[in-house]
């Protein structure tokens, strides 16, 4: 098995601590990137001086002291972004918007400097080397109209490791994508997860045979491994994922040919895993919540940034023999999480795992209620045409059995309610994260669900 192509680009990066063993050298390099780090902010943003006002500048520093710095998070973000920026706005390249759904506060803004899109730019032309040799074509399936969006900053990459990228945005319209997938002979994909299954299982799945396709990397914060396994039995191919978010400058960390984990960013990113209740570094190879912090950004950094995904760094060392860390597969998001009585929770990925399994589902819309007294699960499905009734009756089945689900039925914590079809529409473009739509304390006759709105409008 090839070895991550990523510990050879470390090991370039961290050239000055030659010293000791490559793992070594990495953690003299984080550690002296995060004191850089620590100091640059607080020089340079008011939000920082603020935040660590209270800590003395002279004193050790080591990850332990690190480790007690406070976080930042999404609302920070959101409420203080303009105070984080630590260049003038003339410095600033790129500015990506996100607006969290569901919500009309103001939106998390994120910054890049040329520098902070270049290092975005060499990690994926090192990370694709995993998937591609030059020659190779990859279909990029993400935004990438826009100058210095992902899909644009993945295209450079692929150039300058002389493979072809077609940036081809997310999928609108499911035929003229696969019409362009059969242009290109063993082609590489780059998508995002419910959008890829669609083109796999749609209407004209037929149209892509068994083989054409030599691989596919799915990016985005989450992966239900349900959908993975869905494309390497359809498509007959490899399936690795990406792991990243905006805050992450987009790369984060990606497969190896093992498939058993990312191996992160770690020139870039320096990552901790803790417990999301008292915030304290969690034991080794225990899940919490992923935090990180940027160690070579310019015009945002981000110190120990709270992601909401829960995951956990693995011990063991990774099949394909590199020295490099690993973090496990995310298990979903914080946010994602429905809390129900008696403490129990009902996750997303818990639901995807489950539903995306299940023959004929393009994707799905959950929402917990509250019917008789009781919390409720509804679902709407978008689903292959004809597979409707199927669909209902595994779903319900799958959910019944499923070790996760079943007891919040055998407990009476959950009921599941009904079980509804969108007659149009196409997987999101992963714009809006998913989640599981709480609507418990909405008076449900006015409610205004866009799912009941179609499936009305299929009675009319
Ligand atoms: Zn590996």
């Amino acid at each position: 098995m090839k070895m991550t192509p990523l510990e050879g680009w470390l090991r370039g990066k961290v050239s000055g601590h030659r010293d000791g063993t490559l793992d070594e050298q990495i953690a003299r390099y984080q550690l002296r990137k995060l004191s850089e780090t620590v100091a640059y902010v607080r020089e340079k943003s008011p939000f920082y001086r603020d935040l660590f006002s209270g800590i003395d500048s002279e004193s050790t520093f080591d990850f332990k002291s690190f480790s007690q710095l406070p976080f930042t998070t999404a609302n920070d973000l959101r409420e203080q972004g303009g105070r984080m920026l630590c260049t003038s706005q003339d410095e600033i390249k790129r500015v990506v918007t996100l607006q969290s759904s569901g919500t009309t506060g103001q939106p998390k803004r994120i910054y890049f400097t040329a520098e902070d899109l270049e290092a975005t730019v060499d990690f994926f032309a090192h990370g694709m080397a995993t998937l591609v040799a030059p020659g190779a074509t990859v279909l990029i399936f993400l935004p990438g109209e826009l100058r210095d969006s992902v899909g644009d900053l993945l295209a450079r990459a692929l150039v300058r490791t002389k493979v072809n990228p077609v940036v081809w945005g997310p999928v609108r319209d499911p035929a003229a994508a696969r019409a362009e997938i059969m242009k290109h002979p063993r082609p590489c994909l780059v998508g995002i997860p419910t959008q890829m299954l669609a083109l796999a299982r749609g209407d004209l799945a037929g149209a892509i045979p068994r083989g054409w396709v030599e691989s596919v990397l799915l990016s985005t914060d989450y992966v239900p491994e349900a959908i993975e396994r869905e494309l390497e039995q359809l498509w007959g191919c490899r399936v690795l994922t990406h792991y990243g978010m905006t805050e992450t400058g987009l790369g984060g960390g990606v497969e190896c040919q093992a498939g058993e984990g990312y191996h992160l960013r770690e020139a870039d990113l320096y990552t901790e895993i803790i417990d999301p209740g008292t915030g304290l570094t969690v034991a080794d190879g225990e899940e919490g919540e992923v935090v990180f912090t940027t160690i070579s950004r310019r015009g945002m950094p981000l110190v120990r940034y709270r992601t909401g995904d829960l995951a956990r760094l693995i011990k063991e060392p990774c099949p394909c023999g590199t020295v490099l860390k690993r973090l496990g597969r995310v298990q979903g998001r914080i946010a994602a999480e429905v809390a129900l009585k008696d403490g129990r929770r009902l996750r997303m990925n818990e639901l995807d795992e489950a539903l995306f399994a299940i023959p004929g589902v393009l994707d799905y819309r959950a929402e917990i209620e509250v019917r008789v007294g009781r919390d409720q699960l509804r679902l709407c499905f978008q689903t292959v045409k004809g597979e409707e009734e199927q669909v209902a009756r595994k779903a319900r089945s799958a959910l019944l059995s499923q070790d996760a689900t079943r007891v919040l039925w055998r407990d009476k914590v959950l009921a599941l309610g009904s079980i509804t079809f969108c007659p149009t529409g196409w997987p999101g473009t992963g714009v809006a994260k998913r989640q599981i739509l709480d609507r418990r304390g909405i008076d449900l006759s006015q409610r205004a669900s866009s799912c009941s709105a179609v499936i009305t409008a299929l009675r009319i």
